[in-house]
């Protein structure tokens, strides 16, 4: 069953008017979802027994009359860095090829508590390292929209997966952009939540000072939904905020007038023709529903890819030396020494991407570069919140693209990592100041390539944000 006509609300009405029954709905999710991946490669892995288990748990509070949750029998991917009990996690990396987690991610956990069925595991760059999903050690992710293009990275495979209708619901990991480009690039929704309103117990760490799980749907509703669920203090992760979670979903009236929007002169100056058209129309859509738009200035915008790639890398270098072929899986053979199988695990199992970021990062951290790199880029970071900060005092909502430029064909970038990383500029203040950001389509372009409006907001208010988003999906249609 394709589900892409689905929503949680559709799901529901359907389980509760008894036209279908959250199995059956499970098992043809799954069948059509395993016959339609060869297409895309977007899942790695599929998780019947887990998704059977949880629909039949939803089908029998039905039955006994109980509330069968808030996301009761939605099928639901999750990307390959987030960590799902008995069932394989593998990073995208030949490292952990065979890992099999001992517990849940907070999110996962939280989703099936709501009656959420998850069909499987969706592919992504390794470590959750690219802008591409090529850097998948089990090969790329194809965009539905258009096969011989990328779909973004890199939670590649949870932006097709919605897209191609395997799924209603995915969660993705985002660092530098990696929900916000890839939900661009194929035409859904895609949302980072405020830096500790989602707890990140479990999900593998990239960047940890940077690192966000976030939802990705069609609708902005189903998102607002989803990241509801998933939201709120977590014990197991000290830097989950104590913020009370909102209900995102009624606060969708459709009601913006009066809003106060800011356009970044930065995200507009070098735009490519066809993504700055829409991405303007959008504004008049906005403007139309009676928000009050002011160019606004994030003048440090500039230095944010070079801030990033050396925090972004110190942090990885730290993260991923724990992958030494003792803990976890996948140790090289017999080596004469200690240091020699540390070596030889890590040099074949790493792909290309981590090893440059592991290099990188030992280097921005070493004792004589430090101050140099390390400490001038914490320096910088700080000068791209305190933007974020003033640009807030004048305007309510922020909102920009999401990329310079819609899906590139595979293989266009993968030899040129700086043009690669220079794909990220408008995504990755976001998380470099920890505000809460997200892509909603919005058209594409005269070959049919979806673009995103990006939308930023305050710390901790993302009713507002989704407020803007889904006032504009109703609006544009
Ligand atoms: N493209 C960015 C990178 O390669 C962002 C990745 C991410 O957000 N996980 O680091």
């Amino acid at each position: 069953m394709n589900l892409s006509e689905h929503t949680i609300d559709s799901i529901r009405a359907g389980l509760l008017g008894k036209q279908f029954t959250a199995t059956e709905l499970a098992v043809q999710a799954l069948a059509y979802a395993q016959a339609e991946n060869p297409k895309t490669n977007a899942y790695l892995t599929f998780s019947p027994d887990r998704a059977l288990s949880t629909a039949l748990e939803v089908d029998k509070k039905i039955a006994a009359g109980e509330d069968p949750g808030a996301l009761a029998g939605v099928p639901i991917a999750i990307k390959d860095v987030i960590l799902t009990r008995g069932v394989r996690t593998t990073c995208a990396s030949r490292l952990l090829e065979r890992y099999i987690p001992p517990y849940d991610a907070t999110a996962v956990q939280r989703i099936e508590q709501a009656g959420g069925v998850i069909l499987g595991k969706t592919n992504c760059d390794e470590f959750a390292m690219g802008s591409s999903n090529e850097n998948s050690a089990f090969g790329p992710v194809r965009n539905p929209v258009a096969l011989d293009r990328v779909p973004g990275g890199s939670s590649g495979g949870s932006a097709a997966v919605v897209a191609q209708g395997t799924a209603v619901l995915s969660l993705g990991s985002d660092t530098g952009g990696s929900i916000r480009q890839p939900a661009s690039f194929c035409g859904v929704t895609g949302v980072t939540p405020t830096y500790g309103r989602v707890s990140r117990y479990g999900l593998t760490a990239f960047a940890s000072s940077l690192d966000h799980i976030g939802p990705f749907s069609r609708s902005v509703r189903d998102s607002a939904t989803l990241l509801r669920v998933i939201a709120g203090r977590d014990e197991m992760d000290a830097t989950s905020a104590f913020a009370p979670v909102p209900d995102y979903a009624a606060a969708l009236d459709g009601n913006v007038r009066g809003m106060r929007i800011g356009l970044p002169r930065e995200y507009f100056e070098n735009l490519a023709s066809e993504t700055g058209d829409l991405i303007l129309r959008a504004v008049d859509v906005l403007k139309k529903l009676g928000c009050e738009t002011q160019e606004i200035r994030l003048p440090h915008t500039p230095y944010a890819i070079a801030c990033y790639y050396v925090i972004a890398t110190a942090e990885a270098s730290s993260n991923l030396a724990r992958y030494d072929g003792v803990r976890y899986t996948s140790r090289a053979d017999a080596r004469d020494t200690l240091s020699d199988m540390y070596r030889v695990t890590r040099g074949e199992g790493f792909g290309a991407e981590c090893k440059r970021r592991i290099m990188l990062g030992t280097y921005v951290l070493s004792a004589g570069y430090y101050d140099a790199y390390y400490l001038k880029a914490q320096k910088v970071r700080s000068l791209i919140a305190r933007d974020y900060a003033e640009a807030f005092e004048q305007v309510d909502a922020i909102v920009g693209p999401v990329s310079p430029f819609p899906a590139f064909k595979l293989g266009e970038k993968v030899d040129d990592p700086v043009s690669m990383y220079l794909s990220d500029i408008y995504t990755i203040t976001g998380d470099l100041a920890g505000v809460p950001c997200m892509s909603v389509p919005c058209g594409t372009t005269a070959d049919g390539l979806p673009v995103g409006l990006q939308i930023f907001t305050r710390h901790f208010n993302e009713t507002a944000m989704f407020r803007v988003a889904d006032a504009y999906q109703k609006a544009s249609n």
